[in-house]
């Protein structure tokens, strides 16, 4: 409701914007008229106060255009809106007054009648779907021009005051079907807005999701192979380790499927909380499948590549001892091998694969690095 507010506001003031020159050259058009007219002194105050409520409504545009573009509560304005569109209509009934108490009919009476009532049906039906703009302007132009007349009823007041409750009236049916249409238009953009941001958070969610694994939440497959997580590393080169849980099988067999969730669960957690203790944030954990893990570290140095490593494998054979885990399950072969700028990480992860078989073959529970034997 108050969105649909600010956006019936908000079209209205980008409206009066655009027409405020419009509005002054009516104006003047309509003074300049009146100065032909033998009761020409009659018009000078109003067309006085013409004016200062066309400086007086660019300012409330203007200031409500500037609160709804910073989400600024707009109530003091709309207060101060009303009393100028009060005013709004008491310059046009005003400036109408002189043309029907003038006892002789002019050409020019006709004109600035019919230019004055024509300005009037443009701002009722721009302001329409704002009520606490339109009805105090409707009013005040109705009844100025009316009290006007009851009090000088000259020869014509009857006539007048008839065709302009008639005007006024079918203008008020008129603005009716615009705001109607006006409320839509916003309501549209609000409904619009909302669906945006809906799908902006269900894409961002996706998005997400696309790149998780469901069990632990750390990094899937994609997120390595799709994605290419690691390319915004800060080191030309980096680590990969790839972890494999030792007879991980054994313990589904003996101890549950269940239980080997948590247990993956609780693997994938020390992993993300051990990758949270080295500095930068392009460092990042994957589940490749299984109790297959990768993990990429953004670090240029060997040695503290395999001393984190070593760092992993040690917190997971506790968590193995905390899971009251036999002596040989459920700890962690880890194999290592560098990334270079540019590589393919799977040429990485096919080395550290091949470290991490040296690995298991050397009774498993320990880390291989491919590089340092590379190098030997
Ligand atoms: P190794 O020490 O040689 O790695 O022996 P292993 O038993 O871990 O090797 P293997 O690859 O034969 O077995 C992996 C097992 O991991 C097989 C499967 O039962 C289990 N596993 C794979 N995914 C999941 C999972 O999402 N949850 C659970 N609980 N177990 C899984
Ligand atoms: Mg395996
Ligand atoms: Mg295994």
């Amino acid at each position: 409701m108050a969105e649909r507010r600010s956006e019936t506001l908000r079209a209205i003031g980008d409206v009066e914007k655009r027409t405020l020159f419009a509005n002054i050259l009516a104006s003047a058009a309509i003074i300049g008229l009146s100065q032909t007219l033998p009761n020409a002194t009659a018009f000078y105050l109003p067309a006085l106060l013409r004016f200062v409520v066309i400086f007086l409504s660019a300012i409330v545009y203007t200031r409500i255009r500037r609160e709804l573009g910073v989400n600024a509560p707009t109530m003091t304005t709309i207060y101060f809106g009303v009393f100028v569109s009060l005013l709004g209509g008491l310059s046009w009934g005003l400036l109408l007054l002189p043309v029907m108490l003038e006892p002789v009919l002019h050409a020019a009476s006709f004109m600035i009648f019919g230019a004055i009532l024509v300005c009037v049906s443009l701002i009722s039906s721009n302001t329409s779907s704002a009520p606490h703009m339109w009805v105090p302007f409707i009013l005040s132009f109705l009844a100025s021009a009316l009290a006007g007349l009851a009090m000088d009823a000259g020869p014509l007041a009857l006539q007048f005051g008839l065709g302009l409750t008639i005007v006024v009236a079918v203008l008020t049916l008129f603005s009716f079907g615009t705001a109607k249409q006006s409320i839509r238009a916003a309501d549209m953009l609000v409904e619009n807005r909302r669906l945006g941001e809906e799908l902006a958070d269900a894409l961002s969610h996706a998005e997400f999701l696309a790149k998780r694994d469901p069990l632990t939440g750390l990094y899937n497959r994609r997120a390595v192979f799709e994605y290419r997580n690691h390319e915004n590393a800060r080191n030309d080169r980096a680590h990969v380790m790839l972890i494999d849980i030792d007879r991980f099988k054994q313990v589904n067999d003996r101890f549950g499927h269940d239980l080997g969730d948590r247990l993956l669960v609780a693997i994938a957690t020390v992993i993300r909380d051990t990758l949270r203790e080295l500095p930068g944030e392009t460092h990042y954990a994957a589940r490749l499948g299984g109790e297959e893990f990768a993990i990429f570290l953004d670090l240029s140095e060997e040695a503290e590549a395999s001393a984190f490593a070593e760092c992993v494998r040690m917190k997971i054979e506790r968590v193995a001892f905390e899971f009251s885990m036999p002596e040989g399950l459920a700890t962690a072969s880890i194999g290592l091998s560098h990334l270079d700028r540019g590589e393919p990480i799977a040429h990485s992860l096919q080395r550290a694969d091949t470290a991490l078989y040296e690995a298991k073959n050397a009774g498993r529970n320990n880390v291989r690095s491919r590089d340092r034997e590379l190098a030997a």
